[in-house]
């Protein structure tokens, strides 16, 4: 029997690596060579235990990259912006990727985009955590990589993290603040992406060259709210803050993240019909506050 085809997955260890590993894997199409600085770490031998092959790549360093990608008939690219907060690093990462994946003749690159704001608002939003995907996307084009993008919404997990209910000051009650007004937020469990993006690898000739706004549903702060207080029992209300007032916040990236909303808030079309095709298992909000109630249990 012939071997089977590879696929290298970037961020192998991370939020939306992890699933598509787990879901290529699941998948049984293609075999699976894991990414990561570290091999040695646990969340990497993990994936080694499930079948990946685990290898130590680092998209700073181009020989690497090289060794990485060499042989293989596709990659899943997430970049992490989030890690250095510097736009020019990331989109540095991406080009040199790209430039591999076309020296080395790769046959699809599934890459985690973004919407390139700065360029779609005409210059009047800036949001590094994105504009810098907007770049790579149309860096990959330009050299000719067989590629499909794919738009990640705002995680429904950023709800354990750096979304979480924050107690308020002055009663028995947690807000949640992101500037979105009374406009609704599109998101996604990043788990549930790996089927998507295991089932776009599978079609290759209808997905090349398309970009997709992933979603599995669009809910105001209010909504989101409303489902977390009834699947946590606790009072949890919007906190109704404005861009202006959020791009004051001390937190990093607050004004790109303050820009983001003013986009979002013109801006909420998500492919929802498309997301569920590629993944009909795609959960709710609600579904996934109650599968996930432990994950909040310091709030
Ligand atoms: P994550 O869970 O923090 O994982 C980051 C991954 O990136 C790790 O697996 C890490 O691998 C890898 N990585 C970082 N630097 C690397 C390098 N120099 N070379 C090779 N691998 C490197 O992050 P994530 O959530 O999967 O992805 C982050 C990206 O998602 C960000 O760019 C963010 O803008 C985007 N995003 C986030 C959301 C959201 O709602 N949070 C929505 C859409 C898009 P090792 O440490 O194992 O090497």
């Amino acid at each position: 029997m012939a071997s089977k085809k590879v696929i290298a997955v970037f961020g192998a260890t991370g939020a939306q690596g992890g699933p598509v590993v787990r879901a290529l894997l699941d998948a049984k199409h293609f075999a699976v060579r894991a990414l990561t600085r570290d091999v040695t770490k646990p969340s990497a031998l993990a994936l080694k235990d499930l079948g990946a092959e685990v290898v130590k790549c680092d998209l700073d360093d181009e020989a690497s990259l090289v060794a990485a990608l060499k042989g293989v008939y596709g990659a899943f690219l997430v970049t992490n912006f989030w890690e250095y907060l510097d736009q020019e690093r990331e989109v540095r990462q991406g080009k040199l990727m790209a430039d591999v994946a076309k020296r080395l003749g790769l046959k699809h690159v599934v890459f985690s985009s973004l919407e390139y704001i700065h360029k779609l608002s005409g210059g009047k939003l800036t949001v590094p955590h994105f504009d810098g995907k907007g770049i790579m996307e149309e860096y990959f084009r330009s050299i000719g990589v067989p590629m499909t993008s794919v738009r990640v919404p705002s995680y429904f997990e950023n709800f354990h993290g750096g979304l979480k209910p924050a107690k308020a000051s002055d009663g028995d009650y947690y807000t949640l603040a992101l500037p979105m007004g009374d406009k609704p937020l599109p998101g996604i469990s990043v788990a549930d992406i790996g089927v998507i993006v295991s089932n776009i690898f599978n079609s290759p000739e209808e997905f090349i060259g398309k970009a997709m706004n992933l979603g599995a549903e669009a809910l105001t702060m209010q909504q989101y709210a409303e489902i977390l207080s009834k699947g946590l029992g606790k009072d949890i209300r919007d906190s109704k803050i404005t861009p202006e007032a959020y791009e004051k916040l001390n937190i990093p990236q607050a004004k790109g993240i303050a820009n983001m909303c003013r986009y979002w808030q013109k801006n909420p079309e998500r492919d929802v019909e498309l997301t569920y095709r590629l993944n009909p298992k795609v959960r709710s909000f609600q579904q996934f506050v109650s599968e996930s109630v432990k994950a909040f249990k310091d709030i």
